[in-house]
């Protein structure tokens, strides 16, 4: 409900922007051609991060970041000045999805086709939501809210249900070398005078992201375990299938539901206590408190997990990146395993 509102303002928007580019805004398109630099502009932080490896210290490029630190990337609305920014873009990096429906309207609204604007899910082989291992009670809960729109019952409905891919394709690291290698490439393809800098910064940067890969793939063999649970969303499926890791969640995905009920609750804390769970794990982007919760009535500690959506304004001020913050998953992994 709150989506379809959310997407009906935001279309009123669109269309008024639109008609403000076309009306002769002549100061606002030549911006661009006034620093003359080529403008590269991501929605996501981890994107951002990789664009900036590759850009390194050449002054050719303008890099900016859509989503500012700290902003929810799946309630995220573009402002007028956000559409302007994809609009003038000579190159934009997203990530597509659900998440990002509102980039494609900009994009299909745009009357400027020179843009080079690469969606990152186009570029993987996507893996479908799982909800096998989300503990609650409402499995058919997402079912039963979507056959009000349609008259067939629920048994024919879930036969035709639309295949939802998970979106969090950057949760691997393996995955995000290859999104390094599509976005040097795009980078090269509008900065040609550059493009043995870019391909050599990428290439290094990969080496960071091989040792991490390593590193990961270290601590996952040496744990006693290979489960872990979640008491939040979860948008680490890429990751966990890299490494062939299982878990058990709150909710698929990023769901919407932000608060498990009470029978979901006692459900973990039950799973919890069975398997001698030693940590509860929650998002940076999440509120802690089911996880303590759940660690209050069992021995598990609660730990945060970090999903790489965002980055908060601290780790930003202090130059964090995707790969210092997927570091943190080692040490995360390493109490969760044993
Ligand atoms: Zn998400």
């Amino acid at each position: 409900m709150k989506q379809s509102f959310l997407k009906k303002s935001f279309t009123a928007l669109l269309s008024g922007i639109i008609l403000m580019s076309g009306s002769g805004c002549s100061n606002i398109i030549n911006m661009k051609s006034e620093d003359n630099k080529i403008h590269v502009v991501t929605t996501l932080f981890c994107y951002y991060d990789f664009a900036r490896a590759i850009i390194g210290d050449t002054e050719n490029i303008d890099l900016t970041l859509l989503l500012s630190p700290g902003m929810e990337s799946h309630s995220f609305e573009p402002t007028p000045s956000d559409i302007i920014e994809i609009q003038q873009a000579d190159v934009l990096l997203y990530n597509g999805g659900h998440m990002e429906y509102w980039v494609q309207e900009i994009l299909d609204a745009n009357k400027n086709k020179n843009n080079l604007a690469i969606c990152m899910m186009d570029y993987t082989s996507l893996l479908e939501e799982e909800t096998d291992n989300v503990i609650t009670p409402h499995n058919h809960e997402h079912c039963e809210d979507e056959s009000h729109h349609h008259d067939d019952d629920e048994h024919n409905h879930e036969e035709e249900h639309e295949i939802e891919y998970d979106e969090h394709i950057w949760s691997s690291p393996v995955i995000a070398i290859n999104l390094v290698e599509t976005i040097c490439d795009a980078i090269s393809e509008a900065d040609i005078e550059n493009s043995d800098i870019y391909h050599k910064n990428a290439e290094a940067y990969i080496k960071e992201l091989q040792t991490l890969d390593n590193d990961f793939r270290s601590v996952i063999a040496k744990g006693k375990r290979d489960t872990l649970l979640f008491a939040d969303k979860f948008p680490m499926l890429y990751f966990f299938k890299e490494y062939g890791l299982k878990y058990y969640a709150a909710f698929a995905g990023c769901s919407t539901d932000t608060e498990p009920s009470s029978a979901t609750i006692s459900n973990m804390i039950e799973k919890t206590k069975e398997e001698s769970i030693p940590v509860v794990y929650y998002f940076e982007v999440s509120n802690p408190a089911v996880a303590e919760i759940i660690s209050e009535e069992t021995d598990a500690v609660p730990y945060v997990f970090q999903s790489c959506h965002t980055i908060t304004q601290d780790d930003f001020n202090n130059g964090e990146t995707y790969i210092s913050l997927m570091k943190r998953n080692l040490e995360a992994l390493k109490i969760g395993l044993q």
